[in-house]
């Protein structure tokens, strides 16, 4: 598979919703979408609605289903999820087990310090489903060009 394109402004815009909503206290995530025409380019990042607290968030179900719905009337799918962790980052048991959508080649990339750092890609963690339904970690290089 191709890398993604992915806007830098998107990137920017993806850190600025895990400082603010998470204020280097609480996890946050992000979801990173393209259109099914065009699924090689991300256009739009969303800020779901969701708890949180330092190690672990949770989607709100109506808001979710809100969201499918918009995701199919607008063309739209999600390619990413995106989400802090306090620390290190890394792919947890809990992480592995409830990704938001569970196909093959289903992105997951989890960014250290709560997104405190610079804008990018240091120590951050990539991870994809694979055919047989697990997650593999790949290297950050393989699926995403910023543009
Ligand atoms: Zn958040």
């Amino acid at each position: 598979m191709a890398a993604f394109d992915l806007p830098r402004s998107i990137l920017e815009e993806t850190f600025s919703h895990f400082r603010g909503c998470g204020g280097g206290r609480r996890e946050c995530q992000a979801l990173w979408l393209s259109p099914w025409d065009t699924p090689q380019t991300i256009t739009k990042v969303v800020h779901p609605k969701h708890t949180a607290h330092a190690a672990a968030f949770v989607l709100d179900d109506r808001w979710l289903n809100d969201f499918w719905m918009s995701l199919a009337r607008e063309n739209l799918g999600i390619r990413f999820q995106v989400h802090t962790h306090p620390g290190a980052a890394f792919h947890s048991p809990t992480d592995d087990a409830f990704p938001i959508i569970h196909t093959v080649g289903f992105l997951s990339l989890v960014i250290p310090n709560f997104g405190l750092g610079r804008v990018g890609f240091e120590d951050a963690y990539l991870t994809e489903i694979q055919e047989d339904g697990c997650w593999r970690r790949i290297s950050i290089g393989e699926r995403i060009a910023l543009i």
